[in-house]
């Protein structure tokens, strides 16, 4: 997509920090990283949910943030790492072509664990979890 800019990253047309790429996947250090060796991990064809992905290239972008999680996390020496995906705009997602957030995190950071992106924790009946269990499993 032409007004993508992480399709125009792809094409070489806006610059990055470019740290991994095969024929599916680039990996780019976040310009505005939320710690220290930030990294973005996308699919090269444009799609804005992680739903949207061929199943081969889901596969290829998932093995990627498996492979680049552990150097990421020993090339800024962090004590961990949150993974993660902003899948539509209720999410956060800003860019809406499907990136996967890899964030070193360091002992006493400051920082939150993914239980915190969630709102307010819904309270949920028996019933209702049952219902939600089905309508995934459909
Ligand atoms: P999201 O809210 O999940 O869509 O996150 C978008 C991320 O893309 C943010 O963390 C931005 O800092 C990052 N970002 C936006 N433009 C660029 C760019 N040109 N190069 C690298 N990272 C970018
Ligand atoms: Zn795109």
């Amino acid at each position: 997509m032409s007004d993508c800019i992480f399709c125009s990253i792809v094409a070489g047309d806006i610059p990055a920090r470019t740290v991994h790429e095969t024929d599916d996947v680039l990996a780019f250090l976040d310009a505005n990283p939320l710690s220290r060796g930030h990294t973005l991990v996308i699919p090269k064809a444009h799609a804005k949910h992680l739903g949207d992905l061929d199943e081969d290239v889901a596969g290829a972008l998932f093995a990627a943030v498996t492979e680049l999680t552990p150097r990421v996390r020993a090339a800024v020496d962090a004590d961990g790492a949150n993974v993660g995906l902003n899948d539509g705009e209720a999410a956060g997602q800003e860019v809406p072509h499907a990136h996967v957030h890899i964030i070193p995190r360091f002992d006493g950071d400051g920082g939150a664990p993914l239980h915190a992106v969630g709102g307010e924790r819904p309270d949920l009946s028996d019933d209702e979890l049952d219902a939600v269990a089905e309508a995934i499993a459909e």
